[in-house]
């Protein structure tokens, strides 16, 4: 077999995919298209559990045109895993890898984040009734939910105000005012 040189070695690798038994769990190291696009930055391999728990292994010595299968093969020796600090189940473990899961292993992370993005959401709505309640008690009859188009572009942001029977072009000239370019993405709320 030759030397790994050139576009040879990494054809060699291209699509590579291998499992092997880490510490009890299999890992499965790809090697996927992002693994060319980090030339000059080593070799980059993805590297997953079962359950969905992934993160890129690297190698920067190896750039990827070189890299032989071997070399992607000896990254298995970075894998470093953890008992998700949660439930126990392995994780990949965040001393070792780059990881926003924190010792989690998938399911506890995508639970957790799921529950605290409900428990943002029932805050916003308590926040909404209790402001809803106020302006109703003041006399006004509906809350404007709407999105301001920047004029001249940029994100989006939403925006709430309280109105007293106001006709849709009254709306959509306060939209004008606080400088949205689509004045008619609203939709209002009677109290
Ligand atoms: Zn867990």
């Amino acid at each position: 077999m030759n030397e790994p040189n050139g576009q040879d070695a990494q054809d060699g690798i291209a699509g590579m995919e291998i499992t092997r038994s880490v510490a009890g769990t299999d890992v499965t190291l790809k090697v996927t298209s992002q693994t060319r696009s980090y030339l000059g930055t080593g070799l980059h391999v993805h590297a997953s559990m079962a359950g969905g728990n992934s993160v890129t292994l690297v190698d920067p010595a190896t750039t990827p045109a070189n890299a032989s299968r071997q070399q992607v093969e000896a990254l298995f020796e970075r894998v470093h895993l953890c008992a998700c600090r949660t439930c126990g189940q392995p994780a990949f473990d965040p001393n070792y890898h780059d990881t926003n899961r924190a010792g989690q292993c998938e399911r506890c992370f995508l639970r957790d984040l799921r529950a605290q993005l409900d428990a943002g959401q029932q805050a916003e709505k308590e926040r909404f009734a209790k402001l809803d309640a106020e302006h109703k008690a003041k006399g006004f009859t509906h809350r404007v939910d709407a999105h301001i188009h920047p004029v001249g572009g940029g994100s989006d942001r939403a925006v709430s105000f309280y109105v007293q029977n106001a006709s849709d072009a009254e709306i959509r000239r306060e939209l004008k005012r606080q400088g949205s370019a689509s004045p008619d993405d609203f939709k209002t709320v009677a109290l």
